[in-house]
């Protein structure tokens, strides 16, 4: 039974959660041993990591911006009194 599901590909909402370690202990083991004996999802598993990492980074700076705005508008407000 183990076997056979180490066997089965995770989806890439399974790789995303595996990325983020969302998964319960068992879980996250069984992909870790999948990754172990598939390259094709480690290669997956790899795309789905550099795509991650570019979309946190531009939440990041999105963050960022809003934060100089806010900062900006403080200093209006405070310029206004
Ligand atoms: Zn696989």
């Amino acid at each position: 039974m183990l076997r056979n599901r180490s066997r089965e590909h995770p989806n890439d909402e399974t790789l995303l959660a595996y990325l983020d370690a969302e998964l319960s202990n068992l879980r996250m083991r069984a992909i870790r041993t999948h990754l172990q004996i598939c390259w094709k999802c480690r290669a997956a598993l790899a795309e789905l990591e550099s795509q991650a990492v570019a979309i946190s980074r531009s939440l990041l700076r999105n963050r960022r911006m809003i934060l100089i705005d806010l900062f900006r508008l403080g200093r209006i407000l405070a310029m206004e009194d």
